[in-house]
């Protein structure tokens, strides 16, 4: 290998040139998306990204990457934008990516402590932190995950190894009864991925039905854990929304808590989207009851402004998160565990991650907590009315009142048969998205076709959303 081209790859002025370039780059790019300049979404086919980006490599160092970046951001969808409003995917605070640029720099990876002190230390007070935020005990510990589809697994696997009754991790799935988890019908797609990768085939998820605002029933569970039973089924676990995906509908936490408690049963709050909701002194009263949960997924990269990824997993007995890849049988819990807490890669999926913890302790640090809180309150707040608008427009159809900042509402303009509604909305999301003026989504509800918003950029403004019905309006 030539020495100067490994002298210039590692050289640390010509870094703290592309550097300084880069950060320009990004903050002009920032400053004019904040100016709601450009289009949200530059909307292209697959194939034409392709082609804009070959692997057309060479072999000798001739790239400029200015010009590179340059293209990519110009491409990429703009999450800053206030007018997107589209899936549950944060504009993160600008400090979070210097943190995640560091962290790509110094590359600690943290699956043994030695590997990551300062990163495993952060990991393990953050975690604390965010267990308080919620009101659990004392002794509540977890990790940092790769998302709450990897989160929403660890948590079932310690359930698992809990309840099943027997040693599924050495014997496998089929060693004892058949396993299952009561969930809401509006659960997210990971809890049944996470029952199918641990071997429990589509029956391992136990669907309960959901009122009118899209809410587990409580007064359901009790026949539907009778029904799983006479079916052959071992329920070891209730996995509660906090925050189902869809609507944003908060499952009524105390009452599931209440019921596992009655049956023995692991209480999991999939609180992916909404945990972040105790931040808000105005809406905490929605996950009343998260407290009392065995383990909770938290995402950071939705309403905490985070990139992504960092979720967080946390157990109300902090040695359970132990059990999600233990080696041995639950008959060997006792509440302590020998085994080194510093070495996080013991009690996650991940091996090697990045320093996942960084981004969220240094802009709690720098930021402080109001910062949080707010952004919850006031998106929380907009949605609410924007729902209130919604309302009262002849023209729009509210699909529920919003529990939080996921709004599903159509456009239902005079003269268009209802048997033509589902198709006009779906022509009316493609129009504004390719346009590039707002990015929002759709969802199916009871068998329509809704437009989904997530009010989840906390600088988008009431003005942003009459502007979407205008939008909206002029496009049908
Ligand atoms: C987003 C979401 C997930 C998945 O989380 P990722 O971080 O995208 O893997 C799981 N459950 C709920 C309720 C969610 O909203």
């Amino acid at each position: 290998m030539s020495s100067s081209r490994l002298a210039a790859a590692y050289d640390p002025e010509h870094f703290r040139r592309l550097g300084h370039q880069l950060v320009d780059q990004l903050a002009d790019h920032l400053a004019r998306t904040l100016r709601r300049e450009g289009p949200v979404l530059p909307w292209a086919p697959p194939a034409t990204n392709v082609e804009r980006f070959p692997a057309d490599f060479p072999e000798e160092p001739s790239g400029d990457l200015t010009a590179l970046l340059s293209r990519v951001i110009e491409g990429s969808h703009h999450l800053h934008h206030p007018r997107y409003v589209g899936h549950q995917v944060s504009a993160p605070v600008p400090l979070s990516a210097l943190c995640d640029f560091a962290s790509s720099l110094l590359n600690n990876g943290m699956a043994v402590y030695e590997m990551g002190p300062v990163s495993t230390a952060m990991e393990h007070n953050v975690l604390r932190w965010m267990a308080g935020v919620l009101g659990m005990p004392e002794g509540a510990r977890g990790v940092l995950t790769s998302g709450g589809s990897a989160g929403n697994l660890t948590a079932l696997l310690a359930a698992r190894q809990a309840k099943a009754g027997f040693d599924a991790w050495n014997g496998g799935a089929t060693a004892g009864p058949p396993l299952t988890v009561l969930v809401p019908e509006s659960t997210h797609y990971s809890v049944s991925r996470a029952t199918k990768v641990m071997g429990w085939g589509a029956e391992g998820v136990t669907p309960v039905p959901v009122d009118a605002r899209y809410r587990l029933r409580p007064e359901a569970l009790e026949e539907v854990l009778a029904a799983a039973k006479r079916a052959g089924r071992r329920p070891i676990a209730v996995v509660a929304s906090a925050g189902s995906t869809a609507t944003g509908a908060f499952d009524p936490l105390e009452a599931v808590a209440d019921f596992c408690e009655k049956h023995g049963l692991w209480f999991h709050v999939d609180g992916a989207h909404g945990a972040s909701t105790a931040l808000s002194p105005t809406y905490r009263h929605r996950v009343k009851g998260i407290e009392r949960a065995d383990s909770v997924v938290w995402d950071a990269h939705k309403l905490m402004m985070m990139p992504a990824l960092i979720t967080a997993v946390l157990f109300r007995e902090g040695n359970r998160s132990f059990e999600a890849f233990a080696q041995e049988a639950s008959y060997l819990f006792t509440g302590q565990d020998t085994r080194p807490w510093s070495d996080v890669a013991l009690r996650t999926l991940e091996c090697t991650k990045e320093m996942m913890a960084l981004k969220l302790y240094a802009s709690l640090s720098v930021l402080g907590t109001k910062l949080f809180a707010d952004s919850v309150t006031s998106t929380f707040d907009l949605s609410r009315r924007f729902a209130e608008r919604l309302q009262a427009a002849g023209d729009f159809e509210l699909a529920v009142p919003p529990d939080c900042n996921i709004v599903c509402f159509r456009h239902t303009p005079q003269g268009v048969p209802a048997s033509e509604l589902d198709a006009l909305q779906v022509r009316l999301r493609e129009s504004l998205v390719t346009s590039g003026d707002f990015y929002l989504v759709q969802t199916t509800l009871g068998g329509r076709v809704w437009l989904r918003t997530t009010i989840i950029n906390p600088l988008t403004t009431d003005g942003d959303l009459d502007a979407l019905l205008e939008a909206l309006r002029r496009a049908a």
